[in-house]
């Protein structure tokens, strides 16, 4: 299972926006977005081109997947699913990046970011129906109930996240008992429950060129 492995603020300062990949870190002063706001590199500091409307849509495209943690692949692989849905494609994308495991773990609030949700799941913490999964891409459906199992540091590590994401409301799709560490999925999120700014018609038009 391929994953980006390297600094991920680079990606933040070549999108030139916060995408919040570090958790509590990324709402501190040390933010090197806040400190070198040009792309990374070395030619990052020459006059930044103005972008052509394929450009446009190529860097929304590369937003949402360095957002939600997933390679070229797999996001070909959602996008093709979501062409083939019966619902609007863009949605249909949406909701299968938000469906993932790891996202859903994330937006909980049991992790401080989506690299930490995955490893939770890698490390066999994640319960769905009462089965162990361990694969971050699963797709979580309206009806799953969701359960995590752990002990020791990992339960203290686990109620730590959940203070410190606190200021991250649970999205009204998802419901959650903190004190049982428990999930019930009410229905398929809708674009007013992500809270990410994303123009998913520009990767729709990317994609269908
Ligand atoms: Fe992005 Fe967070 Fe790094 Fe800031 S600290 S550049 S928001 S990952």
């Amino acid at each position: 299972m391929a994953r980006y492995i390297n600094a991920v603020c680079r990606l933040c300062r070549r999108e030139g926006e916060k995408l919040f990949l570090k958790g509590p870190r990324c709402t501190s002063p040390k933010c090197p977005i806040a400190k070198r706001t040009y792309p990374p590199g070395q030619h990052g500091q020459k006059n930044k081109p103005k972008l052509s409307n394929y450009g446009l849509q190529l860097r929304e495209k590369q937003k949402v997947k360095r957002i939600y943690g997933v390679l070229e692949r797999q996001f070909r692989r959602y996008f093709a699913i979501a062409s083939k849905s019966k619902g609007v494609t863009g949605k249909v994308l949406l909701q299968l990046l938000e469906r993932r495991l790891d996202n859903v773990v994330f937006r909980l609030g049991l992790a401080v970011s989506r690299a930490q949700a995955r490893q939770l799941v890698r490390h066999n913490f994640v319960f769905v129906n009462s089965r162990r999964v361990n694969i971050p891409s699963f797709l979580i459906k309206p009806g799953d109930n969701i359960e995590i199992k752990a002990k020791d540091k990992a339960l203290g590590k686990i109620k730590e996240n959940i203070e410190l994401s606190k200021e991250r409301s649970v999205p009204a799709w998802l419901e959650f008992d903190a004190a049982g560490l428990k999930s019930k999925i009410t229905r398929l999120p809708e674009k007013d429950d992500i809270p990410t700014n994303i123009q998913e018609q520009m990767i729709v038009e990317l994609y269908s060129k």
